[in-house]
């Protein structure tokens, strides 16, 4: 029976370990249970609660409550706080790596990796939100000036993807809460763990309780109440533009602060004068990165028909190489997909690509593999001109390589798709790096280089790509308001 108490309660035990949510500074259980899959056995090993809209409302109620203390919180101490939260992280990485290894399926190596980025966004953003500042002109009329400052936007909702559950949430909550914002944070349902652990680091960290709170449950149902909720000034979401255009719907009622980072189906040209061997591992290990569940990872390539037969044969010779397995196993750089539908998804675009005539080449997946969401790195050449799988993202280890004849069709091609995520060149010619740099519809390129994503670096796409950035000064300011007051005195 569904139990609409938020007080922490004893429901019938389900199997595996029970994760309750966090609203105001303690773990809440409540039934129904849902089960969150571990993708490389297909077995459940954990359960969190379902939050209705009445478990949303509490969260929001008790968020918009605390938030009005913190606001007024000196900003040092809120840097101070944060930084905190940023030692807990480290203190924690290994329980934390393994947590997020098992629900999201990345290999253990990259699991880690992911908790030591979130702990550098945590360092990052409490510094960032200390620095911020309001505007006051020098010069103004006797007895009269003008103050322009910023003002923390109130309860900001965080609805975050699968694929990078901890940094993605990093890079809303701590900027938002960095400047006198509290959060409701609604993970992917399939990943909730780490986000679960993370505000239960915080209030270690002496966050004060409620403004940092965690609802778990389906997105239909407990991401929508929590856009939905009157009270929440701010919207920011990571996902597919899909559910991006719905929230964008939903939150257009309530005139909501919104921040969209949603799909991507990002190109790479590479010119004939490119140094794109010494390059070629850097572009295979991003393009089949977290086994290709990542937004701004290489989906096309574009190369100069010159220099076509030997790049093609020397990359499907790496991507062959890719090591395949159980995401606890050494040295494996693609685990399995996160869960069963992401798999149906590719395996139903590769097979509209073969069937529309183009070749498709897979590595063969390690025979040990006996159960999971593993799918084979692959790598699509052929595909007619027009198939309209160059305009979708594909969200799994599948690339699509095309040869071209000149610069202005592989930048017409480039920019055909809807998305405007990221895009890369590689030329030795910089001028025409930075000419071709300028044209693609790309809300971040990258030239000759792929890895390099800082902190004070804004990051967002254009067009179905989404709205607004995340990650420098501007991705602080997102969560505050211009206020002007016109003094006299
Ligand atoms: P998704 O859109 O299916 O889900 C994202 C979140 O939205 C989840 O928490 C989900 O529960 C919630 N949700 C679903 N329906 C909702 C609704 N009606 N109302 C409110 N919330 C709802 O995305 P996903 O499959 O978890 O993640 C993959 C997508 O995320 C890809 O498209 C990827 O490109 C995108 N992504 C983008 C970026 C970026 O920075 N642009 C980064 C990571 C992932």
């Amino acid at each position: 029976m569904r139990s609409t108490s938020l007080e922490p309660s004893v429901a019938a035990e389900p199997p595996g370990e029970r994760f309750g949510c966090w609203i105001d500074g303690a773990e809440r259980f409540a039934e129904p249970w849902m089960a969150v899959h571990d993708p490389a056995s297909e077995e459940p090993f954990a359960h969190v609660p379902v939050c209705d809209a009445s478990w949303v409302h509490r969260a929001v109620e008790g968020a918009a409550k605390a938030q009005k203390e913190w606001k007024s919180a000196p900003p040092p101490h809120r840097r101070d706080v944060l930084r905190s939260l940023g030692q807990r992280v480290r203190a924690y990485k290994d329980a934390l790596s393994s947590l997020l290894s098992r629900e999201t399926g990345k290999p253990l190596r990259a699991a880690a990796s992911e908790v030591d980025n979130t702990a550098q966004l945590i360092d990052y953003f409490a510094e960032e939100g200390y620095r911020l500042s309001g505007h006051l002109p020098l010069l103004g009329d006797p007895g009269r000036h003008t103050l322009v400052v910023r003002e923390p936007v109130g309860v900001v909702g965080a609805v975050t993807p699968f694929n990078y559950p901890l940094s993605t949430l990093a890079c809303k909550a701590i900027p938002a809460l960095a400047v006198g914002c509290a959060v409701v944070a609604k993970p992917d349902e399939h990943t909730p763990l780490s986000s679960l652990q993370l505000a239960k680091l915080a209030l270690e960290a002496a966050l004060p309780p409620g403004l940092f709170q965690v609802v778990t449950g389906p997105g239909p149902v407990t991401g929508a109440a929590l856009v939905a909720h009157p009270d929440v000034r701010c919207i920011s979401f990571t996902g597919s533009t899909e559910v991006g255009k719905e929230i964008q719907r939903r939150a257009a009622s309530g005139v909501k602060r919104l921040i969209l980072e949603l799909g991507g189906t990002c190109p790479a040209i590479i010119c004939e004068d490119a140094d794109w061997r010494s390059l070629l591992p850097h572009m295979v290990t991003q393009a089949y990165k977290n086994s290709g569940q990542y937004c701004y990872r290489i989906t096309r390539f574009y190369v100069a028909r010159s220099c076509w037969d030997s790049f093609l044969s020397e990359f499907v010779d790496h991507v062959v190489r890719l090591r395949v397995g159980h995401p606890l196993e050494p040295d494996v750089d693609l685990g399995p997909l996160n869960h069963p539908d992401i798999v149906r998804r590719v395996a139903e675009q590769v097979s509209r690509a073969q069937k529309a005539g183009a070749t498709v080449r897979q590595a063969a997946l390690p025979g040990r593999l006996k159960h999971g969401f593993y799918y084979p790195p692959t790598v699509i050449t052929g595909l007619p001109a027009h198939a309209p799988l160059f305009c979708e993202e594909i969200f799994g280890p599948v690339t699509l390589l095309v040869p071209f004849h000149d610069e202005a069709e592989a930048l017409a091609e480039a920019n055909r798709s809807p998305y405007g995520l990221a895009a890369y060149v590689f030329t030795q010619d910089l001028s025409k790096g930075l000419r071709l740099a300028h044209e693609l519809e790309a809300g971040t390129v990258w030239i000759n280089g792929i890895h390099q994503a800082l902190p004070d670096a804004p990051f967002g796409g254009m067009k179905h790509s989404g709205l607004g950035r995340e990650k420098s000064r501007f991705g602080v300011e997102a969560f505050t308001e211009l206020k002007t007051i016109y003094l006299a005195y």
